[in-house]
């Protein structure tokens, strides 16, 4: 496989090293979403062991998340949502079905022991690796994140709090444009409906579309109002493999840095989309996954590493190990040390494994016209755009567990008037971003409909016309159940992913 590179003038050469910082909590592999439940924290630590093994915990700053606050969560999800998650335990949860229902909360989403505190450890990982990127770091690392389902007021797709959106929020207070990648199998919603209608964060998800969870990602859904344009989607078919895969996402994500020139990229590396995988049906190779971190890195650009499905937990701790070495720029054994998870790596006890002879749905013909669509929406973008930035919005400070307890009020005066932080006013649940930067509670939906004048109806839908308006009033209300679901896109196929489990 070509090693790709670009056409940047900014860019360092590949083999310059980087500053590298890698948050790891030891209690994540505890957790534990119930039994046949396919999402397995204990992939976490298991990587953490290969890399251990494999010695490159020397090779970079290893840090323990500081747990995110509520407050901090609350940055992106609704106050209500959040102290549901904080109260609801096995053994309460029978006495709150609405709210279980409301929150999507119990099905593919279970509640189990420490799920909180389990939110706030993948969560302030995240956050915590955009801070060290903030500060100079070149590309930091959380596995345990990556959670792109989740949204404002509802869990999804085995996703409670989005850690995603509430570390790109952290990005852009010091980046005027932050890129999110998403190579998962599956289509990275909750990020692209968060950012659906802001210019200062392009999303890009490449997936598996067509009859499969979460249902969003037509190639047609672009963004809308400021945001036009600056969603991307990557519609894909069963068993696509590397060379089909590197054929769309260098020519795209190449073209997308150079249009869009972010101050920082977010990848979330979702290891559904290996060969093998549990859940997915995508062929990919561990080195054809790797090959987006590499591609990714070569921009010498800040980079927020992240993890997110894979449901093989043999397959993810190896993928996620080898992308380790990719973000340190070095190249590991294929032989495997021995190591307290040995046993899962047999008969071979290798790093790498051959991809199936599984038939790739994807045609030539079909792949052409993806990317020629794709290059087409961002030959639109003329303009990089930009945002005036007076003074820098604190960073999100983390303080001892004691001073938690101070009045949360005190912190506005810590948020300056930039505009991607926090606005000014009274009222607890105002201290959001504003509504021009981060969309909440319904996906806006817009196609080129001039263009495709033959598409379906519904992709019109009655909640796109009010697309356009400040979500003032939804942003500041702390109850959640007028926020009724996605309009659009009703996921249909959300029982995909429950299909397949136990
Ligand atoms: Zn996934």
């Amino acid at each position: 496989m070509e090693t790709g590179g670009n056409s940047l003038p900014s860019v360092g050469t590949d083999g310059t090293k980087r500053k590298v910082c890698y948050f790891y909590d030891p209690e994540v592999g505890n957790y534990y979403y119930g039994q046949g439940h396919p999402m397995k924290p204990h992939r976490i630590r298991m990587t953490h062991s290969l890399l251990a093994h494999y010695g490159l915990l020397h090779h970079m700053q290893v840090l323990k998340p500081h747990p995110a606050r509520e407050r901090d969560l609350c940055r992106f999800h609704a106050d209500d949502y959040i102290s549901f998650l904080r109260s609801i335990t096995p053994e309460t949860q029978q006495d709150q079905i609405r709210a279980l229902k409301r929150f999507n909360v119990g099905e593919d989403c279970p509640v189990f022991d420490g799920l909180y505190s389990f939110c706030q450890t993948y969560a302030g990982g995240s956050v915590g690796g955009a801070i060290k990127l903030n500060h100079g770091h070149d590309i930091a690392v959380n596995w345990a994140g990556g959670l792109h389902h989740a949204k404002k007021c509802e869990a999804s797709g085995f996703c409670y709090v989005n850690d995603i959106v509430l570390a790109i929020l952290e990005l852009l207070k010091r980046h005027e444009r932050v890129l999110y990648v998403d190579i998962d199998i599956h289509h990275g919603d909750g990020v692209e409906e968060a950012f659906y209608t802001t210019d200062r964060v392009m999303t890009v998800s490449f997936h598996k579309f067509g009859d499969y969870f979460p249902g969003t990602g037509d190639i047609r859904d672009i963004g809308y109002a400021n945001g036009k344009y600056y969603s991307l989607n990557v519609p894909l078919d069963d068993g696509i493999d590397d060379e089909s895969y590197q054929s769309l996402f260098k020519p795209i994500i190449g073209k997308v840095m150079e249009v869009f020139q972010p101050g920082a990229v977010v990848l979330q590396c979702g290891a559904d989309s290996l060969s093998g995988d549990r859940l997915g049906c995508f062929n990919l190779s561990i080195k054809g996954h790797a090959e987006c971190v590499r591609f990714m890195r070569s921009f010498n650009v800040p980079l927020l590493l992240l993890g997110g499905g894979g449901y093989t937990i043999r397959n993810v701790a190896r993928c996620w190990c080898y992308e380790t070495g990719v973000a340190l720029g070095i190249e590991i054994d294929d032989k495997m040390p021995q190591h307290e998870y040995y046993e899962y790596f047999g008969p071979d006890y290798t790093l790498h494994v051959a991809p199936s002879n599984m038939e790739n749905k994807n045609t030539r013909l079909q792949l052409d016209e993806i990317r020629a669509k794709l290059l087409d929406n961002l030959s639109k973008l003329r303009h990089v755009p930009s945002v005036q930035f007076q003074e820098r919005p604190p960073d999100t400070e983390f303080p001892e567990p004691d001073e938690d307890l101070e009045d949360p009020d005190e912190r506005h005066d810590l948020d300056s008037d930039m505009e991607v932080d926090d606005q000014k006013l009274p009222d607890e649940s105002s201290r959001k971003p504003p509504s021009n930067i981060i969309q909440n509670g319904r996906i806006k939906r817009e196609n080129i409909e001039n263009e495709l004048k033959d598409q379906e109806p519904h992709k019109v839908a009655a909640d796109h016309a009010r697309g356009a308006e400040p979500m003032a009033e939804e942003m500041s209300s702390s109850k959640a159940s007028d926020i009724g679901p996605m309009a659009v896109d009703e996921p249909s196929s959300v029982k995909a992913e429950q299909d397949n489990t136990s």
